[in-house]
């Protein structure tokens, strides 16, 4: 087993630690981790907030990344853990599958993908529980259990979305999703107010994927683009193999203007808006359509030394234009801007802290700088005022009275603990939230 110290930044940067990583390199070594006092396992780093980090002892699943079987003729998959989605995608879209819901990066491991129960763009059946089979879990009593909506049907449930507390997951049994073609049918359109924005989430048609991109809002506009996709019926494209490239100096100039100037970011997003308004592409790879944002692998870097944040929260339709509007005020007064909004439209049930509800899904970045602290205390109050759903997977700055909002936060704790009796596993957030 190999270990080292080294200076740890999640995907938000925004925790400076210095714990040891270990990288188990097979289920023995990966058992004896089980006696350890303090850790957290690991996929691949992407979660914004706090989630991944501990700050004695992180356990890397990178050497557990095989798949144990493959069902060509029915889509069903068995992965271990480690596996980042990124080496998967090739293997089953060869074979006409496709990942049921995926995150916006490809760069996640499987693991990470079920203990944070990612949501995409999917119009309907938005979470990744919605189609796991087959949870392998190495329990903290170093038991090997199987769970599914059948067998240990609990600890499925708290698994998916537990953020690794429950235990190390092994493996993944997912139902992949049948396609033709590894390119998607696009369709972009133009908004410029609420009755538009409110129309569009509406009229999605036959479209299986639906996000809006927030140019601006203010208390009486909204504008932006919607993007809709469909996997398309032509034939596949021949090139399956990803380069990563890194954002350089120029690109990373032209960002940073972006994310620190309101008044630049608002011209690129008008011209952007009106650029891709006229000249889309119909046909696009699976790549523009779900990972734009892998373009630049390490883009999160722009943000400078403190990183950044993101915030995600449902807000249901009827206080939709009454938040967006407080949203707007505060920003106004405070000379803060959000450089990346999105809007999603949700209809999802789920358990425990799934992130679900009906309503709008919105997510808001932040660079982290002397306004931080004013932005925790005003979206802290918001949340507690309206009531709203956080997305705790990406979280940083919610406090442990608004994750009362969750009906089921109590429970949810308390079959942790049983679970993770000494509180062995345990990461920033659970510390934060007293889980
Ligand atoms: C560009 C970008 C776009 C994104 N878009 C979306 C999106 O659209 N929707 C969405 O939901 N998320 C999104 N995310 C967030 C990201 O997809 C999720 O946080 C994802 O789960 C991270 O996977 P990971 O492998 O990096 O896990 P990590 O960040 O390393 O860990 C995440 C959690 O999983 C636990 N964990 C990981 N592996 C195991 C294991 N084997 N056993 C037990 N616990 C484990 C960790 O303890 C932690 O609690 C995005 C992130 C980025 C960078």
């Amino acid at each position: 087993m190999f270990s080292k110290n080294k200076t740890f930044f999640n995907w938000g940067r925004n925790v400076n630690i210095n714990p040891k990583k270990l990288l188990p390199k097979n289920y023995k070594e990966l058992k004896k981790i089980t006696n350890k006092k303090s850790f957290v396992v690991h996929g691949n780093q992407r979660s914004y907030g706090d989630v991944c980090v501990n700050k004695d002892l992180l356990v890397s699943m990178k050497n557990f990344n095989k798949i144990k079987y493959f069902h060509k003729k029915n889509g069903i998959i068995k992965i271990e853990s480690g596996m980042l989605l990124k080496n998967l995608l090739p293997i089953i879209i060869k074979e006409g599958w496709f990942i049921p819901v995926t995150p916006g990066t490809k760069y996640v491991s499987l693991g990470g993908m079920v203990a944070n129960n990612v949501h995409g763009k999917n119009v309907f059946k938005n979470q990744i529980k919605q189609h796991i089979k087959e949870i392998e879990l190495l329990r903290l009593n170093k038991k090997k259990i199987k769970c599914s909506k059948k067998k240990n049907n609990k600890i499925f449930d708290l698994t998916i979305g537990g953020f690794g507390l429950t235990g190390i997951i092994l493996s993944v049994t997912l139902e992949l999703k049948k396609i033709n073609s590894s390119y998607l049918e696009q369709k972009i359109i133009e908004f410029n107010s609420f009755e538009e924005f409110f129309s569009l989430s509406k009229n999605i048609n036959d479209y299986e994927y639906s996000v809006f991109w927030i140019d601006y809002f203010t208390k009486k506009k909204i504008k932006g683009l919607n993007y809709l996709a469909k996997h398309s019926k032509i034939s596949f494209g021949k090139s399956l193999i990803f380069k990563d490239k890194k954002i350089g100096i120029i690109n990373s100039f032209f960002s940073k203007l972006i994310i620190k100037n309101y008044i630049f970011s608002r011209i690129i997003n008008f011209l952007y808006r009106k650029y891709k308004k006229y000249s889309y592409k119909k046909i696009c790879n699976f790549n523009e359509v779900f990972y734009p944002q892998d373009y630049f692998i390490d883009w999160n870097k722009i943000y400078g030394n403190k990183g950044f944040f993101e915030i995600q929260f449902i807000i249901p339709k009827n206080k939709f234009k009454k938040i967006l509007s407080e949203i707007s005020f505060f920003f106004k007064k405070e000379k803060i801007f959000s450089p990346f909004v999105v809007i999603k439209k949700v209809n999802d049930k789920g358990k425990y802290l799934n992130f679900c509800g009906s309503g709008y899904s919105i997510s808001l970045d932040f660079e982290i700088n002397k306004n931080f602290k004013t932005l925790k205390l005003f979206f802290n109050s918001i949340i507690k005022k309206n009531k709203l759903k956080v997305n705790f997977s990406k979280d940083l700055i919610v406090n442990k009275f608004n994750a009362s909002n969750y009906p089921d936060f109590k429970i949810f704790k308390k079959e942790i603990s049983l679970l993770n009796p000494q509180k062995k596993i345990n990461s920033i957030f659970s510390k934060r939230l007293h889980i």
